[in-house]
């Protein structure tokens, strides 16, 4: 058994603080890595606050870790110790469902299990990646590709599957007009994606203040949603729209931008329910949609299509005493685009 160092949050409004989480044994399947980066991902601020239900305190957040392979189980086959890998948002899955059985482990029929506030096959109260070490079934263990740093691959493992999974499943690609709403960790990985797919991309946020970035990603064009002007001029503009805003937004302006066909996602994910008049889809035959990560063989591809085009997240690493700091200036939209953790300052 491993014992590894992490931080920990207590209760909904407490700072972070350091803790010692035991790894269980290698199981024969298990893969034990040890976590050199682990990014911060604004579910993580949701969940250490409390924000989406009951919470089992202490908890250890991160589902964006990356590090290097140091034991594995004696039937382990994909991967061997030194091995440079990544794990997500999810441990495990049942294996067995439709769903489990077509690749697509995040929406198991029985609940994919989530690498922390989740509870493991063994019973136990699953922590994630803020932490030295995990323990992991191969089955869900991702290969990074050598040209990735395992800084910048830390958040492709949540915010670029996240974004990549909707953009695939929705044929974003050369000729299609794709709007991307919100320019944080989320939305600026949506645009550099998508660009790389080959579609126009358009950014949609509520100021321009990044309007220089979001070009410099990849996109064509990049409107304020804080000018009314913008949703006159867009109005039956889009094929696909990704929304990576965790606020409420006005649902029925932003579905007046799309074409016919077109088709909203959602992969933010704001507490409050969200209004849609059926006005605003019906008369263009639009879709309203949502998205869920990906697949563990999606997310693999994922990896190997940012490897192949040098796409990698815009990060800011921190030490693990940062956490609380970040967390405050993730909420305050101070982020470009993401907190990565250096593992080693544990
Ligand atoms: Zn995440
Ligand atoms: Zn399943």
């Amino acid at each position: 058994m491993v014992t590894a160092k992490a931080r920990a949050v207590h209760g909904p409004d407490q700072n972070f603080r350091e803790a010692e989480l035991k790894r269980r044994e290698l199981d024969t399947t298990d893969v034990l890595i040890e976590i050199k980066f682990a990014g911060i991902c604004h579910s993580d601020i949701h969940t250490a606050h409390g924000e989406w239900g009951e919470v089992n305190y202490p908890l250890v957040p991160g589902h964006e870790i990356a590090g290097i392979v140091t034991d594995v189980g004696e039937n382990v086959t994909k991967y061997k110790v030194g091995d440079r890998v990544g794990v997500g948002c999810m441990v495990d899955s049942c294996g067995e469902c439709k769903n489990c059985r077509e690749g697509e482990e995040q929406y198991c029929l029985k609940g994919n299990i989530p690498t922390y506030a989740g509870t493991d096959k063994y019973g136990e109260p699953t922590q994630g990646g803020y932490s030295t070490h995990i323990v992991v079934t191969e089955e869900f263990v991702l290969s990074i590709p050598e040209n990735i740093g395992l800084d910048e691959a830390a958040p492709l493992l949540c915010a670029g599957i996240t974004t990549f999974s909707p953009l695939n499943h929705w044929n974003a690609g050369p000729g299609k007009k794709v709007a991307v709403v919100g320019m944080g960790g989320l939305g600026h990985m949506a645009v550099k994606i998508a660009h790389a797919m080959g579609a126009e991309v358009t950014v949609l946020s509520r100021t321009l203040n990044k309007k220089e970035d979001g070009l410099k990603f990849g996109a064509k064009n990049y409107f304020a949603t804080s000018d009314e002007a913008t949703f006159t001029e867009l109005a039956g503009t889009f094929d696909l729209i990704i929304n990576t805003v965790s606020a409420k937004i006005d649902l029925n302006a932003y579905l007046s931008l799309l074409a016919l066909n077109g088709s909203l996602v959602n992969v933010g994910a704001p507490a409050e329910p969200l209004e849609v008049n059926a006005f605003s889809l019906i008369p263009h035959r639009r879709s309203f949609a949502g998205s869920l990560i990906g697949g563990i063989r999606e997310t693999q591809d994922m990896l190997n299509f940012c490897a192949e085009h040098n796409i990698a997240p815009s990060i800011e690493i921190i030490s693990a005493d940062e956490i609380d700091q970040a967390y405050k200036r993730v909420l305050d939209s101070d982020v470009k685009y993401r907190f990565v953790i250096d593992i080693s300052t544990m």
